[in-house]
């Protein structure tokens, strides 16, 4: 990747600060810094839903409850169809987290 200031060839990077998180991204010589966009967005996205308590309803086949994720955390916390979470009891609620 060029850098588009000083079109010089800029150096791929892991870890670079972004927010509270560290992601891939590109940097320059010249300091110009380019994010990873997709991780980028992910982590703007996890910001947004910390600042919101989501709704969720649960529904039921058999004698299970099926607790419903809206799209937007399936998103930002990379979750898939068939994967295990973890829980966790929390006082009176529920925490889920990606095992
Ligand atoms: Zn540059």
């Amino acid at each position: 990747m060029k850098c588009h200031k000083c079109g010089k060839p800029m150096k791929h990077v892991k870890g670079i600060e972004f927010n509270e998180y560290k992601i891939d991204g590109w940097k320059c010589s010249c300091g110009e810094v380019y994010y990873n966009p997709e991780q980028a967005q992910k982590i703007l996205l996890l910001n947004k839903l910390k600042k919101k308590v989501i709704r969720a309803r649960l529904g039921k086949i058999r004698s299970n409850l099926i607790l419903r994720l809206p799209k937007d955390i399936e998103t930002a916390l990379d979750l898939e169809k068939g994967e295990e979470v973890l829980l966790k009891v929390e006082g009176h609620g529920l925490k889920v987290m990606p095992a």
